[in-house]
């Protein structure tokens, strides 16, 4: 298929979701060479737009070239050294992303988990760190596999006063709700760009504080015919970083001022989160947190009053994905298809153990608007119908309309 012309969708899944024009317009601009002053300039204001978006002060904030795991393996393959010890709280699939990436870079992980549907008590995260001593706590903000959001303020507290790293995969929740870098002493952060910001898939910004930034130094290896003769003579005290391409500390001198060459910044990419987070930051974080709230519960409304069952209901849902247990006897993946094929429009299964027991409806950056939130809701009601479940028929956009004529008062804006 010529990709000029690839179908029209309403993508409502966890991610890649819907790009705003403006975002795509600006992809489509000329290439600029990576040392020009346009460019560089540009580079140092999507540092500055980063740090707003992780609402830190921290010097450094930028983009990691790949996806979104990439910024997760990045993090961890800079702060592990062989041997140290991890302790990661799995509550969905992609703690367990956390603890591969932590094993491949021969951490000695500790791993805890609880139900998938759940969070951890916040308590209970300390009281294994108290136990395990480790020299970091690596955990999921928004797990997408299950829709949960766990609590981070307490366990990052205590990792500061215990000084343990904290390192925390914000894929999911970045741009979609408050992410307290700061507030809550989370060392290293990783964001997506493909969820809540709305740009294509292929950067992770990611942004740490000085305490990585003292191991990174420490950790430093200097690629000859790159770097200055002082950084030669640094002495190096840890085992080096090894990555390459995941490097911090290279990644650091390349994004600071001396713009030390590592690889090729991918610039279509970078003018796309420029001009993503240029859209984010025009729209202000509190308006765009309250907008994914405010069109979740439109979603919530028509599919409870359709008569179908949330997997999650507790107050720990992760406000941009919606887990809807599958009626008896369906065929979840028949469904999902028969929406795409019929309306062009896309949920997600999900993994593991959940396959075929859930969808996931997500309501993240462009889709989450009021046209997507009910066409989904018809498109479902249709399909569920049509291939023989029990539901309230023609409840779910009638409770969706019902919320939205309620409120357009007090949030006309969305
Ligand atoms: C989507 C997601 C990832 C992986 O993102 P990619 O962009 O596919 O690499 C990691 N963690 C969480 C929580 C996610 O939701």
């Amino acid at each position: 298929m010529d990709a000029s012309l690839s179908p029209k969708r309403t993508i409502m899944t966890p991610g890649p979701v819907e790009v705003d024009h403006r975002v795509l317009r600006a992809m489509s601009a000329p290439i600029l060479g990576q040392f020009d002053p346009a460019f560089t300039d540009m580079m140092n204001q999507t540092m500055d737009q980063l740090r707003k978006l992780f609402q830190t002060t921290n010097e450094w904030a930028f983009p990691i070239n790949g996806t979104s795991r990439s910024g997760i393996e990045a993090v961890l393959a800079s702060l592990i050294e062989p041997g140290d010890r991890v302790l990661v709280p799995v509550y969905g699939r992609f703690g367990h992303l956390l603890v591969e990436i932590c094993e491949r870079y021969r951490a000695d992980v500790w791993k805890i988990e609880c139900e998938w549907g759940t969070v951890f008590n916040e308590e209970e995260v300390i009281a294994q760190m108290h136990a395990i001593q480790p020299k970091m706590i690596a955990c999921v903000h928004g797990e997408t596999s299950t829709g949960c959001m766990q609590p981070l303020a307490q366990i990052g507290k205590a990792c500061r006063e215990q000084d343990c790293l904290f390192v925390v995969d914000a894929v999911a929740t970045i741009g979609g709700t408050d992410v307290f870098v700061d507030e809550w002493c989370i060392d290293a952060a990783i964001g997506g760009t493909q969820k809540c910001l709305s740009i294509p898939a292929g950067m992770a910004p990611i942004t740490y504080n000085k305490r990585v930034e003292a191991i990174l130094g420490r950790r430093k290896k200097v690629e000859r015919g790159i770097a200055t003769a002082d950084d030669q003579n640094t002495p190096t005290q840890g085992a080096p970083i090894a990555s390459n391409y995941f490097d911090l500390a290279m990644l650091q001198d390349y994004w600071s001022p001396r713009r030390l060459n590592h690889h090729t910044e991918a610039t279509s990419m970078l003018y796309a989160l420029h001009e993503g987070l240029t859209l984010l930051l025009e729209e202000g974080l509190p308006h765009r947190f309250a907008r994914h709230a405010y069109h979740e519960k439109a979603l919530i409304a028509g599919l409870t009053a359709m008569g179908l069952e949330l997997f999650v209901t507790h107050e720990h849902k992760l406000p941009m994905v919606t887990c809807v247990c599958v009626p008896e006897g369906l065929d979840a993946d028949h469904v999902r298809a028969f929406m795409l094929r019929h309306f062009g429009v896309e949920i997600a299964s999900s993994f593991g153990p959940l396959h075929g027991k859930i969808w996931r409806i997500g309501t993240m950056g462009s889709s989450c608007r009021k046209e997507n939130i009910l066409f989904v809701l018809a498109a479902l009601e249709a399909a569920l119908i049509y291939n023989g479940a029990k539901v309230e028929a023609g409840k779910g956009v009638q409770a969706a309309l019902v919320y939205y004529e309620q409120k357009k008062n007090a949030c006309s804006t969305f």
